[in-house]
């Protein structure tokens, strides 16, 4: 196995070293595409479940729209396509032939989607009409690194139209509070939220929220976005509703979308030297036992308890895996189940067995401080749940910290563009509201993450007139 490059100075290639490594993905074929491997996909699989789950709470439904978009659609919103325009596919010939009108392959499906809406929205008695769908989407990127910036990426899309504006920014509210529990109760990464610039907001929308968080290099990543979306594109493709009174009216929607980019989020967040660190909720293996034996009859004996135990925790929904692969030792199973970040390490000798107890141990704490913890064979269910929830907390509280270690007070821009420059960081201070001042960003490779929601600088970091609301400014991935 490749020994990971140094995380300290080196993390970009930690990173790239880590994914392929623990065989979260594989490179492509197809120029900035990526595989995504069993164990990368169950990762998926997992957030998928919990977020599904969450979303059609919200009383939305899961439906399936085409890949291909009718060209002519893109153009219809003149925002929308100066956004994308520079990132799309486009399908010209099929069948042998060149086609009437190009395809473009989704970059994301508000048009198409807009396009059905009208045909489903007819009344107020239509609205709320809540839609999701699980997807790729294609976006043609120069630079390509996997889960953070690819040509093709999976991700969820939420579309809801409403009958006013109030429900709107409800919907694109609750959207973001449902990612926020995500990312913190699942992935244990603590998020900001805020309010997009006009000059960061999604190509089309009225207004866009976000979540940030600062990855340990001190560079920010927008970890998803919800949009009111207001009128524009319900105009654009002719969704109208008779209201209650008899009159014509223009439905409000909003967007919402979570992507493969948040494991990227959750793979630089957690690990460590040693690899990945999966939090334990989103983990595909929770748990891993590794046989320990010398004779043939310690064998027998320690493998029909290891399967014992693995039933025992598979009954208790834990997601366990046993690992009698007779090629490595113990040592090396350690070290490459450590790689792939499974949070606990059960490990099960004769003396184990002697004493009706097995090893376990945490992967989230540093080689050093690594204690084992010997647990009763009669306590194995609550045990094991302790330790998920330990795991998780200290997976969060230490990216909290981190996170506040690199969040810096700052009045002026020539305060803190040197540093902003050099050594990453995420800097609050006051704006004025004024684009050009926020353009001044771009000359030390940062920009306004978000609005945030407090006002505890009176002046612009440029211009020195009174700041409307704090920002936040950051590099980002
Ligand atoms: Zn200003």
């Amino acid at each position: 196995m490749k020994k990971l490059a140094d995380i300290q100075h080196n993390f970009v290639d930690w990173y790239q070293d880590v994914i392929f490594e623990a065989e979260l993905v594989d490179s492509s074929p197809t120029k900035g595409c990526y595989v995504l491997r069993p164990y990368g996909f169950a990762l998926w699989e997992n957030i998928q479940k919990i977020l599904d789950k969450e979303i059609k709470k919200t009383g939305t439904q899961n439906a399936y729209f085409p890949l291909l978009i009718p060209e002519s659609f893109i153009t219809k919103e003149k925002k929308h396509v100066e956004g994308f325009s520079p990132e799309l596919a486009v399908v010209t010939h099929a069948g042998g032939e060149k086609l009437e009108e190009a395809y473009v392959v989704r970059p994301t499906s508000e048009t198409i989607i807009y396009h059905m809406f009208a045909r489903w929205i007819k009344s107020w008695r239509d609205l709320p009409l809540k839609i999701n769908q699980w997807a790729n989407v294609v976006r043609w990127e120069m630079r390509h690194r996997a889960f953070l910036r690819s040509v093709e990426f999976l991700w969820q899309e939420g579309h809801t139209a409403h009958a006013t504006h109030g429900e709107a920014v409800e919907m694109a509210q609750q959207a973001l509070a449902i990612y926020k529990k995500l990312l913190e109760h699942y992935y244990a990464i603590p998020v900001i939220s805020g309010m997009k610039t006009e000059s960061e907001k999604f190509a089309g929308a009225e207004r866009t929220y976000t979540l940030e968080s600062l990855m340990p290099d001190g560079k920010a990543l927008q970890m998803c976005t919800s949009h009111v979306l207001g009128h524009s594109f319900p105009e654009s493709f002719d969704v109208r509703f008779q209201d209650d009174k008899g009159t014509m009216q223009v439905p409000h929607c909003t967007s919402w979308g979570l992507t493969t980019r948040t494991i990227g989020a959750l793979v630089m967040m957690h690990g460590d030297q040693q690899g990945l660190i999966i939090p334990p909720r989103l983990a595909p293996i929770q748990a891993v036992i590794i046989p320990i034996y010398k004779t043939a009859a310690e064998k027998t004996a320690i493998i029909q308890k290891a399967n014992e135990v693995a039933q025992h925790l598979q009954n208790a929904n834990i997601a366990v895996h046993v690992d009698l692969n007779e090629n490595d030792s113990p040592g090396a199973k350690f070290y490459a189940w450590e790689l792939k970040g499974v949070p606990v390490r059960i490990e099960l000798g004769p003396k184990d067995l002697e004493k009706n107890h097995v090893v376990m141990v945490n992967r989230a704490e540093a080689d050093k401080t690594k204690k084992k913890q010997f647990v009763p064979c009669d306590n194995l269910i609550t045990t094991i749940q302790a330790l998920f929830d330990t795991i998780h907390e200290q997976l969060y509280q230490k990216a909290l910290q981190r996170i506040q270690q690199q969040w810096h007070q700052a009045d002026a821009l020539s305060d803190f563009a040197h540093a902003l420059e050099n050594e990453n960081g995420l800097y609050q201070t006051g704006w004025c509201g004024d684009a050009a001042c926020e353009a001044q960003l771009k000359e030390h490779k940062g920009t306004i993450r978000c609005r945030y929601h407090e006002n505890a600088h009176i002046t612009c970091f440029y211009c020195k007139k009174p700041s409307v609301t704090d920002v936040l400014i950051a590099k980002s991935y």
